[in-house]
């Protein structure tokens, strides 16, 4: 008998992550199926999307393309729909299995939770909806019985570690960072690195927004904070190594001491394979892991008091309450403004720490406060950010 293919809603599909999972999808058609595609901007990427995969709907959020992209897809049964709240309820739809957040910052955030309210299962790529709302979200998704399987790189590998593994707690988890493009750095030389720079990562191809946060080790904090979530650890448990060559892509170590590691070439496609064929494996053609071009695995610590945005992480986890949103609303302005040419590089971690000394705390934030904590950080790191500048 053939088994019924998996419907996948792929929110974010012109993304990064987006277009590497429709690649994905392409290589493994007896399996998967592409039921909605949705991207901001990107209105003629989405079209021919759409004309390959022919989904059956369609999202552009901005609503200036929707003209377009209805004419486009005339011909075709496909339902376009323009704006947010249609992607907040398009992840409703009946026959979705699955849900593939490729969206960037914490606009995934309300898609994310209205797909687990309907029950669908969750393949996050987007870490910071649980940065942000950790707690509320793995709740509700247990309420509900759905799974979020990351696709995040490390929280894949220490996924795949533990499969297997439910009657035996987790001692401790490392993440493996790469170091991004200025491992080794002092403060000093950070100040004067270039946009181009920090777009630059020596291992992996993605977005802007998270290649900056490599280049800061943000990403690296927020994955501390995601791995809290979704493995349900103390912070005490969550410890970064530095392993430059990005080969092991993270480890848990079990309560008799024994270590288990995740490897394998660095590319985003095999972890968002894991994660839309779960629990299986499908076979693939992706290049395979030559142990003679990697002759050495090297270790090394993070250096917090250069790379301050990891201290920030540890100390937004460690407070918890709204700390984790405002760091993370902080940190997306402060890096789009370093994108736009505004701040300096290291400015972006200083704005963050900024924001957190002085946006206030709320302990038990529920989700009203935390879309307000979002807005009013905002608003605060940009017109700190305008007074630094006068200052200088
Ligand atoms: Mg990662």
């Amino acid at each position: 008998m053939e088994e019924k293919k998996r419907n996948i809603a792929l929110l974010g599909s012109t993304g990064s992550i987006g277009v590497q999972a429709l690649d994905v999808i392409r290589r493994q058609k007896d399996f998967l199926e592409v039921s909605v595609l949705t991207a901001r901007n990107s209105a003629d990427q989405l079209i021919a999307q759409a004309r390959e995969f022919v989904p059956n709907a369609v999202v552009i959020t901005e609503e200036k393309h929707y003209q377009q992209v209805r004419d486009a897809l005339e011909d075709l049964p496909i339902k376009v729909y323009a704006g947010d709240k249609s992607l907040e309820q398009i992840v409703a739809m009946e026959e979705i299995d699955m849900v593939l957040t490729g969206l960037v910052g914490f606009s995934g955030l309300r898609p994310t939770i209205n797909a687990i309210r309907h029950g669908k299962h969750i393949a996050l790529a987007n870490k910071e909806t649980l940065v942000v709302a950790g707690e509320i979200v793995t709740r509700e998704a247990r309420e509900q019985g759905v799974g979020i399987l990351p696709v995040d790189s490390e929280h894949s590998a220490l996924f795949q570690c533990i499969v297997g593994e439910e009657i035996n707690p987790i001692e401790k988890i490392y993440l493996t960072a790469s170091g991004g493009p200025f491992r080794g750095w002092s403060y000093e030389q950070l100040r004067h690195v270039s946009k181009a720079q920090a777009l630059k990562h020596p291992n992996w191809e993605m977005g802007a927004k998270i290649t900056i946060d490599s280049a800061s080790m943000m990403n690296k904090g927020l994955e501390v904070i995601e791995a809290k979530w979704l493995f349900g650890l103390r912070n005490e448990q969550i410890d970064i190594v530095v392993h430059p060559q990005s080969i092991i892509h993270s480890l848990v170590q079990f309560e008799d001491g024994s270590m288990k590691a995740q490897m394998g070439l660095p590319d985003m496609k095999l972890p968002i394979q894991y994660a839309l064929g779960f629990p299986k494996r499908l076979k693939n053609e992706f290049p395979r892991f030559n142990f003679m071009d990697y002759p050495q695995l090297t270790f090394e610590t993070v250096d917090r008091k250069v790379f301050q945005n990891v201290e920030h992480a540890y100390q937004a986890m460690e407070k918890g309450g709204n700390l984790p949103c405002i760091l993370n609303a902080a940190n997306e302005i402060s890096v789009a403004m370093f994108l736009e040419d505004k701040i300096r590089f290291t400015d972006i971690a200083d704005l963050n720490g900024d924001a957190m000394a002085n946006l206030p705390f709320i302990a038990q934030p529920n989700l009203d406060d935390l879309y307000q904590t979002d807005a009013e950080t905002r608003v605060w790191v940009r017109e700190r950010a305008e007074k630094l500048k006068k200052t200088v």
